[in-house]
């Protein structure tokens, strides 16, 4: 063809061939560019940024297989399959294969008849898949979701740190490394420890313009999201997220109930109906799916236009990975979060009985504090996840503080009433109580524990009426969330902390949010 450019790289030729796109996308040429010349390339890019394209090309164009280390082993069927589709030889090794299923994929790697080469991480720990891989011809080395290196990461896989190795056995092979999820600091992480020091880093922006980012107080949760569902996404596909089994079951029920076409889906159930309905929700319209967590890792449906949290979660990264999953398509889409007082007591007991050492727990607590800080922020909430990504931006003029900016308010003396109430609950009996007792206290109640406990007799009973219950539990709310106060026991239990003391002397001032009446709002820009 006399009209085709004489220098259109193989590369671009490949794009076009087999996937059939007009062109790459941000940075996707210059990645693919650098590893087929061999270059090692370090890749973060948002969710739905494009990053298989990274390997998938330069695998294609390199001779040999490009092998791609993945912790997703639920998706390398669909994955392999959807690439056999537009005629790439593609195949995977994990342990959902029986003996006579591995051979053929491992006959086909050997006789160089594999474009692309899926393996779990936990293959690589079998000396005969190395010795495998030493019988065939490797293009490159793909290692997906590298996040999963960092110990203190929110994602560890302990096989990930046997991908150090891959450098030592086989120093010419280029590497990719590629995440979604990565602070300055897992960065480094990553880079240390699959060696990758001579690696190009590859940072896209991690700007999703388009998601409407909105955390609002907590009250009825359901129903505040069948609000929401009802008036600003009636048939809208989205996910909803629950903690546990139990709230997904029930959630699911109530929207049903309701007449939206919701499907649960948590690692309870079996692995048929999650598999039925993670593929009804790919293929039909306007369904709903109300989820834990387990959903949603490499699901690919562009016109998600709504992710809700009903509960908090429990690090910046997983909330960035799970709203992430809106707006694929660029239209506009809504991250929801229903958040309260419940949330951060439940989270903080979670990570005081967590399993692991000391070292853990405070990373733990670091990942839940600054999700709380995104909370509790009166700024910009999409200039605060960027920060946190390292990345700076200006206030969006879209999401919920940027429309509504709450006021903040002097909640010294308030906070002061109510850590005296600790104090006093403390020095007075050796029990200790949660917040209801002591808002209770502090707006004067009589109720049966109140009198029991003789509480009425404090002398900072009815010391609060200035606030109503609600304002009491933001201030306890926000009093945990800043390390003012915390939980203890089985029972949820106010104690002090060290930084009480400079509440309670005075020598801190203690600026709150307060919430404004209206925290809701539809998208600014106007939808399809
Ligand atoms: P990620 O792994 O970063 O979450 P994917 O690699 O799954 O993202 O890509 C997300 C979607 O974008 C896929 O549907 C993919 O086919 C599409 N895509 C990626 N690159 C391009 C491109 N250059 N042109 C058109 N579509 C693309
Ligand atoms: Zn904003």
């Amino acid at each position: 063809d006399l009209a085709a450019p004489a220098t259109r790289s193989p590369a671009l030729e490949t794009l076009h061939r087999v996937f059939g796109y007009d062109s790459f996308r941000g940075d996707q040429e210059e990645i693919v560019e650098h590893v087929v010349a061999g270059g090692d390339a370090l890749v973060l890019m948002p969710t739905g940024g494009g990053k298989s394209l990274c390997y998938q090309i330069p695998a294609l164009v390199r001779p040999g297989t490009g092998v791609v280390v993945s912790p997703l082993i639920a998706l390398m069927q669909d994955q392999v399959d959807a690439l056999r589709n537009v005629g790439v030889r593609a195949g995977f090794l994990n342990s959902t294969q029986d003996f006579a299923q591995r051979q053929e994929v491992e006959a086909a790697f050997v006789a160089g008849e594999l474009d692309l080469l899926y393996l779990a991480p936990e293959r690589l720990s079998v000396e005969a898949t190395v010795r495998l891989l030493d019988r065939g011809k490797i293009a490159l080395f793909a290692i997906d979701e590298a996040h999963c290196v960092s110990q203190w990461g929110h994602d560890f896989r302990p096989d990930y740190l046997m991908l150090s190795s891959l450098h030592e056995r086989w120093p010419e092979v280029p590497r990719i490394a590629l995440t979604a999820t990565a602070t300055e600091a897992t960065r480094r992480e990553i880079s240390t420890r699959l060696g990758l020091d001579q690696a190009r880093h590859f940072v896209a922006s991690f700007d999703r313009p388009n998601i409407q980012y909105r955390i609002v107080p907590k009250n009825s949760p359901q129903k505040q999201l069948l609000d929401l569902l009802r008036t600003e996404h009636p048939g809208d596909a989205g996910i909803v997220y629950c903690l546990s089994r139990a709230s997904v079951e029930k959630t699911a029920d109530f929207l049903v109930q309701d007449g939206i076409p919701a499907l649960p889906y948590h690692a309870g159930l079996d692995k048929a109906t999650r598999a039925a309905n993670q593929s009804r929700f790919l293929r039909e319209d306007g369904l709903v799916v109300v989820a834990t967590i387990a959903f949603g890792m490499g699901i690919d449906k562009p016109d998600v236009r709504f992710v809700a949290h009903l509960d908090l979660p429990k690090s910046v990264e997983g909330y960035y990975q799970e709203t992430g999953r809106a707006g694929r398509d660029g239209q506009p889409s809504t991250a929801w979060l229903a958040y309260g007082l419940q949330d951060v007591v439940q989270q903080r007991k979670m990570i005081d009985s967590s399993e692991g050492d000391e070292a853990h727990r405070r990373q733990l607590a670091r990942h839940l504090n600054a999700m709380l800080a995104l909370c509790e922020t009166v700024t910009c909430r999409r200039q605060q996840v960027l920060a946190y990504f390292g990345q700076s931006a200006q206030p969006c003029g879209n999401c919920d503080t940027c429309q509504t900016p709450p006021e903040s308010w002097d909640g010294t003396v308030a906070a002061q009433k109510l850590l005296s109430t600790v104090v006093r609950l403390r020095n007075e009996r050796r029990q200790k109580f949660g917040a209801g007792q002591i808002i209770d206290i502090l707006l004067g109640k009589t109720t049966p524990k109140v009198t029991q406990f003789r509480h009425d007799e404090l002398t900072v009973f009815g010391v609060g009426t200035e606030l109503r219950e609600p304002e009491w539990r933001a201030v306890v709310r926000q009093l945990l969330a800043g390390n003012l106060l915390a939980v203890e026991g089985d029972y949820g239990s106010l104690v002090l902390t060290e930084g009480s003391t400079a509440v309670l002397n005075g020598s801190q001032q203690v600026m709150l949010r307060r919430e404004p009446e209206r925290t809701a709002r539809a998208p600014r820009t106007s939808r399809r």
